[in-house]
């Protein structure tokens, strides 16, 4: 028994009827109406869940996935580390303590980078210094013994 899809009276089963004889709706004998209010909704879910796997670069390369996302998280951690601001505190810090400088720059490498990097710049700055600095005490004391030496020795002379 065929009922109207609009108001639920029983209808006839008679092609030849095209509308309700109660509430005057189009009969479909189909039945689209209904049909068409429940298709669009399964595939709605379907759709919002199938586009995402063919959208392309996952599907063309899964370990092509890593590649894109590592990137913005090595350019997001300077914008979203407040702290990572470098500056030449750490800088100067790090050129008093090249040891601590170092071992800043190993630790803060990954999570602030900006500051890591002023720290190895100053404590890499420290290090050259103190090399040189090193090679010039060096000379310089040399260069003071061989003349005390010539002192010494002149002195050494001048006694005998
Ligand atoms: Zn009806």
């Amino acid at each position: 028994m065929a009922t109207c899809k609009n108001c639920g009276a029983q209808l006839p089963e008679d092609d030849s009827i095209r509308f309700c004889a109660n509430c005057g709706a189009p009969l479909e004998p189909d039945a689209v109406p209904p049909t068409a209010g429940e298709v669009p909704p399964s595939p709605t879910p379907g759709n919002g869940q199938m586009p995402p796997p063919p959208a392309g670069a996952p599907q063309q390369n899964p370990y092509g996935a890593y590649p894109p996302p590592t990137p913005p998280m090595y350019q997001q951690p300077p914008q979203a580390n407040p702290d990572d601001k470098g500056g030449c505190l750490w800088g100067g810090l790090c050129f008093l303590f090249p040891i601590v400088g170092l071992i800043l720059y190993l630790v803060w490498r990954q999570d602030k980078p900006i500051t890591a990097r002023a720290c190895g710049i100053g404590a890499l700055v420290s290090v050259i210094l103190e090399v040189v600095l090193f090679i010039i005490i060096f000379i310089i004391s040399f260069a003071l013994q061989m003349s005390v030496f010539d002192q010494f020795s002149t002195l050494l002379s001048m006694m005998l």
